[in-house]
């Protein structure tokens, strides 16, 4: 079964790529493919190469040589958005979302 492909939001902005348990840069294009680099530095580089709509993963990634798969650390960084995205959508005061999203960051 094909692991799900999901994008988030890097703290800059820019897009990242979150399969398999690790977090990914957009690297560069080629073609009709987009690679992307894994994004934890010092010694990795492992890279994925998505279809150019981010649809599917035309290769599995390239081996992570120095580390593991860490969900705990995606699902740490989803939740801020998660919070992020509501503090735009919602009505509850800057102060109590502020306050959330320090928390989901402690946690
Ligand atoms: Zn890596």
């Amino acid at each position: 079964m094909a692991e799900e492909i999901r994008f988030t939001k890097s703290e800059r902005g820019f897009d990242k790529l979150i399969y398999l348990g690790y977090m990914y840069t957009r690297l560069r294009r080629n073609k009709n493919r987009v690679v992307w680099r894994c994004d934890m530095r010092g010694g990795c580089n492992a890279t994925v190469p998505l279809s150019e709509d981010g649809s599917s993963v035309v290769k599995e990634p390239s081996e992570h040589k120095n580390h593991s798969a860490d969900r705990g650390r995606i699902k740490a960084k989803e939740c801020v958005e998660n919070i992020k995205a509501r503090a735009w959508t919602s009505r509850e005061p800057k102060s109590v979302m502020s306050y959330s999203v320090m928390q989901a960051k402690l946690r």
